[in-house]
C-alpha cells in the first residue's frame, strides 16, 4: 500500500505489508498480453514437466531461479511503467528528468553498505524483539540496520504488520521501516520473519522511492492523487511492487515461501479478502503467486541435490 503522509508532513510514502487487500489481476493480463513470461507465476501450473525443464533449461545456462525471477519482474516493471508514461503524456523530459532524478538518487543512496551489527543498548528502540529481528535480517540483505529509521506503532486496528518507506530529504534517501506491534509479533516467528523480508525486499527495490517521484511529477504537473489512483496502469505499478516483494522475498528459500503463503492464510482468516485495493492484490492472488514458485524452487531443489 502506498500512502502519503503516513510518518510527518507528507513527504513519505509507505508500503503496507499486507494493509488493505484485494483482488485484481490486470497487472498480469496485461504482462501475458505483451510477452509471455518463463515463470508460470501467476497462472495455476499444470504441467509440472515444464516447470522442470525450464528450471533444467535456466540451470544450464548458469543462471539460477532468483536471478530469473527478477529479471522477468523488472521486464514487467519497464512495461507497466512504460504504459503509464503513455497514460499521462507528460512532456517526454519531464519523464526521463524524472527517472534519471530517482536513478541518480539511488546511485548515491548508502543502503547497500553492510556493516557488522553493533550490540544494543538494552532498553532502547533496537532491543525490541521485532527490532532486532529486522536488523539482522538487514544485515544478512547486506544492508546497514544504522541507515533505517525505525517505528514502531501500538495499532490494533491497522490490519497492518509492517511498512517501508524512503523519502527525499537534503537530496538524500531516507529509509523507513514501521512496525506494528499490535499485529506482528502475534505471527508466528516464521511468518513474522517472512513479512520483514518483504518489506526489506521493497527498499532493497526503492518501491517507495519510485512512488514518491512520479506522485511529485503528477504534482508538478497538476494531476490529482484521485486522477492517478483512477488510472489502471498507476494501480498496476503498485500491485506489481507487491508480487515483487512476496516473490523475491519467497525466492529466499522454500521455508521463507511457506511462512508467507501461512501469513495469507491467517490474514485471511481474520479479514475479508474480497474487499478490493488500490495498492495490493488479494491475499488469494498472492498466496497463489508465492505457491506456484514454490513448485519451481522444489524442481531447482531437486535438481540440484539429484
Ligand atoms: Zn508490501
Amino acid at each position: 500500500m502506498v500512502i502519503n503522509g503516513i510518518f510527518d508532513n507528507k513527504i513519505l510514502l509507505l508500503l503496507a505489508g499486507l494493509g488493505v487487500l484485494v483482488s485484481y489481476p490486470f497487472v498480469h493480463q496485461l504482462f501475458l498480453a505483451q510477452k509471455q513470461p518463463k515463470l508460470a507465476l501467476f497462472k495455476s501450473i499444470e504441467n509440472e514437466d515444464s516447470v522442470t525443464n525450464y528450471v533444467k533449461e535456466m540451470n544450464a545456462q548458469g543462471s539460477n531461479l532468483a536471478q530469473g525471477l527478477k529479471e522477468q519482474l523488472d521486464i514487467e516493471f519497464d512495461i507497466i511503467l512504460q504504459r503509464l508514461k503513455e497514460a499521462f503524456p507528460l512532456t517526454p523530459q519531464a519523464w526521463h528528468d524524472t527517472l534519471t532524478e530517482f536513478k541518480r538518487l539511488k546511485e548515491n543512496d548508502r543502503l547497500f553498505l553492510g556493516k557488522p551489527l553493533k550490540a544494543v543498548k538494552k532498553g532502547t528502540k533496537d532491543d525490541v524483539p521485532s527490532v532486532k529481528k529486522a536488523r539482522e535480517l538487514l544485515v544478512s540483505y547486506n544492508i546497514n540496520p544504522a541507515v533505517i529509521n525505525f517505528e514502531l506503532i501500538n495499532d490494533p486496528n491497522n490490519a497492518s504488520y509492517a511498512f517501508a518507506g524512503q523519502c527525499v530529504l537534503n537530496g538524500k534517501v531516507e529509509h523507513y521501516l514501521r512496525l506494528n506491534l499490535a499485529q506482528l509479533p502475534n505471527q508466528t516467528p516464521a511468518i513474522q520473519e517472512a513479512l520483514l523480508r518483504h518489506e526489506i525486499m521493497h527498499l532493497c527495490n526503492y518501491d517507495p522511492l519510485i512512488c514518491d517521484c512520479i506522485e511529485k511529477l503528477f504534482a508538478h504537473h497538476g494531476i490529482s492523487a484521485k486522477e492517478f489512483w483512477g488510472n489502471d496502469y498507476f494501480r498496476a505499478l503498485n500491485k506489481h511492487m507487491e508480487y515483487r516483494a512476496d516473490l523475491m522475498a519467497s525466492v529466499h528459500d522454500i521455508a521463507t515461501a511457506k511462512a508467507l503463503m501461512e501469513g495469507f492464510q491467517e490474514h485471511m482468516k481474520r479479514y475479508d479478502d474480497r474487499v478490493e485495493s488500490k495498492t495490493h492484490p488479494s491475499c488469494k492472488q498472492r498466496y497463489a503467486a508465492v505457491d506456484n514458485l514454490v513448485q519451481y524452487m522444489k524442481a531447482e531443489k531437486n535438481l540440484i541435490t539429484a
